[in-house]
């Protein structure tokens, strides 16, 4: 197995900062905790992130349909789902240093981790995770709602206008990408864990009798796209939940995990939920949430399995699986060898010199390429140092105009990972950059 680099967490994070795809939040007042701004790079690659999912989820199927349901919902949703009950966390607090600490997540449960002191903790108390506000301008329990903890919730509440409106029928799937909030005890490891993030999420509807195929077939496919996507093998595992760790209305629960500098963790979790949702919905609203099938007089209410992955914590482990530093003659060269269908940029496109017959050339490609690609342009510092500035965020082509271009009317095309470079006639280059990017 292999062991990652201690110091891969550091040089990610930094070049993330530094190179604008995450910032901390806030940070002209001082930054705010475990929050975080995504920048021009961070912006682009957390949208393909999703793309990549949807396009996967839902453009190449046709038994699957989206879905953007509110953010804030009333507390009968909460109530009905079990989440006002039991989405908590035991939390502690330690008498003599003041910090709190979530219980099962503590090496020891005697010590506290930031003062080393032992025996100073408090009893356990559950400490819900949701985040509680007002709507409207009146006080008091009737106006409470909740910003949402996951955007499963979303799903279930639209199963019956989806499957009214869509002329769907089991086996069938809603699928959502969109915020979530959770008021967690320790968020932390940068955008691993924090208050605000990004989900995607699908519930895929069955029949009963095919739950556990479509378990199984779920976590394979999920499995399947981060290795599509450029993750090594060695660097994701599925991994089944021990009987301790399932929820009640859980047959099975399995992890996508990924070994993070730290270790293991969960990247999304897929869930053969039952029929625990839509049963809970029904018997809290009033309303049949079952399918019937007007040709064979069936009726029953579908099973559900859930594949709810983290966008923002897909994102940082994308990253880390990319990052790379190798030595090049006297130089070590930082390279992201992001998937295409990742990378923020698809091209940079880099005239060799500043001058002035050189630009207008340049320009005109640039215009050439931006409909069918994210581009980057750009004129400053020798073409070495712009070669590796493209390297580092992981831009799969540069394209580069050089003093022939303007007698030949061509451009020379360098890949990132071979660094290998190729002479393209201008006429020539959507298609070849197309085919090479196979996006
Ligand atoms: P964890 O055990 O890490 O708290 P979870 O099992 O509670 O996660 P789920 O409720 O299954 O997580 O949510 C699905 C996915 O949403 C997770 O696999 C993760 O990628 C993402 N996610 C959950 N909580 C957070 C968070 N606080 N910050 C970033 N991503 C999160």
């Amino acid at each position: 197995m292999a062991s990652p680099d201690p110091t891969l967490f550091d040089k990610v994070v930094n070049l993330c900062k530094r190179r604008s795809f995450v910032f901390p939040s806030a940070e002209i007042y001082g930054g705010f905790r475990s929050t975080y701004d995504y920048g021009p790079l961070g912006v682009l690659m957390l949208r393909n992130v999703k793309d990549a999912w949807w396009r996967s989820m839902v453009q190449l199927r046709s038994d699957v349909v989206g879905l953007d349901a509110a953010i804030l919902s009333p507390p009968q949703v909460w109530e009905a789902s079990g989440h006002l009950e039991n989405f908590s966390d035991p939390l502690v607090d330690c008498t003599e240093c003041k910090t709190r600490h979530r219980e099962d997540q503590l090496d020891d449960p005697d010590t506290c981790p930031s003062c080393g002191k032992s025996g100073t903790f408090t009893e356990a108390r559950a400490f819900n995770l949701m985040f509680k506000t007002q709507a409207g301008p009146v006080e008091g329990s009737g106006a409470d709602v909740y910003l949402r903890p996951e955007t499963a919730q979303g799903m279930f509440i639209n199963f019956k206008n989806v499957l009214e409106t869509s002329r769907k029928k089991p086996p069938f799937g809603i699928a959502q990408v969109g915020k979530s909030f959770r008021n967690e005890i320790t968020p932390g490891n940068f955008v691993f864990r924090t208050r605000e993030f990004e989900q995607m999420e699908l519930e895929f509807f069955v029949p009963p009798d095919e739950a556990n195929d479509w378990y199984q077939y779920w976590m394979q496919e999920r499995h399947q796209w981060y290795l599509d996507l450029g993750i090594p093998e060695e660097l994701i595992r599925l991994r089944a939940h021990d009987d301790d760790e399932l929820s009640h209305y859980s047959s099975g629960t399995s992890d996508v995990e990924f070994l993070f500098p730290w270790g293991w963790g969960e990247l999304e979790g897929i869930a053969n939920r039952g029929d625990f949702d839509l049963v809970q919905h029904a018997k809290h609203s009033g309303q049949k949430l079952e399918y019937f099938d007007q040709g064979t007089g069936e009726r029953y209410v579908p099973h559900c399995i859930e594949p709810a992955a983290g966008a923002t914590r897909s994102m940082m482990a994308f990253l880390m699986a990319a990052y790379d530093e190798e030595q090049v003659n006297d130089d070590t060269r930082t390279v992201l060898r992001l998937h295409p269908r990742l990378a923020p940029y698809k091209i940079a496109v880099l005239p060799l010199s500043k001058k002035d017959t050189l630009l207008p050339k340049a320009e005109e490609i640039l215009e050439m390429l931006q409909p069918h690609f994210m581009c980057d342009y750009d004129i400053t510092q020798a073409i070495g140092k712009r070669y590796r500035r493209q390297d580092e965020i992981g831009t799969p082509y540069c394209v580069t105009i050089d003093f022939d271009s303007l007698d030949d009317d061509a451009v020379t095309v360098r890949e990132r990972d071979s660094m290998d470079q190729e002479r393209v006639p201008t006429s020539e280059l959507v298609n070849y950059l197309t085919q090479q990017l196979a996006l």
